[in-house]
């Protein structure tokens, strides 16, 4: 476990525009991988640039070359997230920081964009960059080929590939994939629901994610392909997506989830020795509620349903006190603020005065809930 955490701890390593740019260890990982995998196709001139092979070059260029050309797939990463980063800034939102991770980035915003425009925004600015690293590189390719710099030229190659697929990969639209951001800032501005929106863009990311992990798997183990390298990469990037959708999913099923205490009101209760004319003629008109908590000191002591009131003669009123009245505190007429809203409706709908008083951990009442009239929480 320990060295675990050795190699996720982050390190930052520059700063940019005053956005702080780090990296765990995890990443030198894949750039050694990346700089020999490089310096060992150069070597073996087992490259192919479009229909042009690459002459072997010696060893040592080949590992000078393939160290320029993992930096240059370093910026290229660095390059995009930077660009979702100013585009953020540019909506008006803080940049917490960069950080690179073994399959790509991540710009950390401090909020989340306040509209599905400014999300669309910054979404899309992270591929679009990378489409123009992808343009220029070929064009440097090309430029290098004709004017005979073939190793350069496939230095470009690489270059050009590697924005590609950088560009194409992240516009899948699987949340939090920059193309799954795209898709929740339409659902977002269809539907105006951020959460349900959010929802939908994670699950499909969790579908790319399974098939990236089936399709890695199947380029490892199909005779025709064999290609254990891509299919094991496959099935890595396929395990890292698939573990942050579902936990974007979980997370918005959690806000999603209706507890209690997002739609109780303030308690609203009467002294055990309210007067039950008092409670009629002053109090009753300005809360109108079915049932009221009886409560002293914030201690529940039962509830007063005015159903039970009608067969009390009206004669009686100012005679009779609520305590005398009142149903005794019972596990039927109180939930705690935890409690999810089905339980507190299945319990409301039981218990004989169809509302229910909420009462803290500590036994101190802190809320009300009556059926049919919830406080509903204003959604953005
Ligand atoms: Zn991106």
């Amino acid at each position: 476990m320990k060295l675990a955490e050795i190699f996720k701890r982050q390190i930052t390593v520059a700063h940019i525009f005053g956005i702080p740019v780090r990296f765990d260890y995890r990443w030198f990982i894949v750039f050694v991988l990346s700089v020999w995998l490089i310096a060992m196709n150069l070597s073996r001139g087992g490259m192919w640039v479009g229909s042009f092979k690459l002459m072997p070059v010696s060893v040592t260029v080949a590992w000078l070359l393939a160290v320029v050309t993992t930096v240059g797939l370093f910026l290229s990463v660095l390059g995009h997230e930077l660009s979702h980063a100013l585009m953020g800034r540019a909506e008006g939102i803080e940049i917490e920081e960069i950080v690179l991770h073994p399959f790509g980035g991540l710009a950390r915003l401090r909020n989340e964009p306040d509209s599905p425009r400014a999300e669309f925004r910054i979404a899309i600015a992270g591929p679009a960059a990378s489409f123009v690293f992808a343009a220029v590189s070929f064009g440097l390719m090309l430029a290098a080929m004709m004017t005979n710099y073939p190793v350069i030229g496939g230095i470009m190659f690489l270059l050009g590939a590697g924005n590609l697929l950088l560009a194409i990969f992240n516009l899948f639209p699987g949340y939090p994939l920059d193309g799954g951001r795209v898709l929740r800032a339409i659902l977002w501005r269809r539907t105006g629901d951020i959460k349900e929106a959010t929802r939908l863009a994670g699950v499909c990311g969790m579908l790319i994610a399974a098939i990236l992990i089936i399709f890695g798997v199947y380029m490892a183990v199909a005779p025709t392909f064999r290609a254990y390298f891509m299919g094991f990469w496959s099935v890595l990037v396929g395990v890292f997506l698939f573990d942050a959708a579902y936990s974007v999913v979980k997370q918005v099923r959690g806000r999603l989830r209706n507890i209690v205490s997002e739609a109780m009101t303030a308690p609203f209760a009467i002294e055990p020795d309210t007067l039950i004319s008092h409670l009629i003629d002053s109090i009753l008109p300005m809360h109108r509620q079915v049932a009221f908590p009886v409560a002293q000191n914030h201690r529940l002591h039962g509830m007063l349903s005015l159903e039970d009131l009608k067969s009390l003669p009206r004669e009686r009123w100012h005679l009779t006190r609520a305590r005398e009245v009142m149903r005794p505190i019972a596990p039927r007429f109180f939930v705690e603020p935890n409690a999810t809203l089905d339980y507190a409706q299945e319990l409301m709908k039981r218990n004989g005065i169809g509302s229910v008083a909420v009462v803290g951990k500590t036994g101190e009442l802190v809320g009300f809930l009556q059926s049919g009239k919830f406080k509903r929480k204003k959604r953005k």
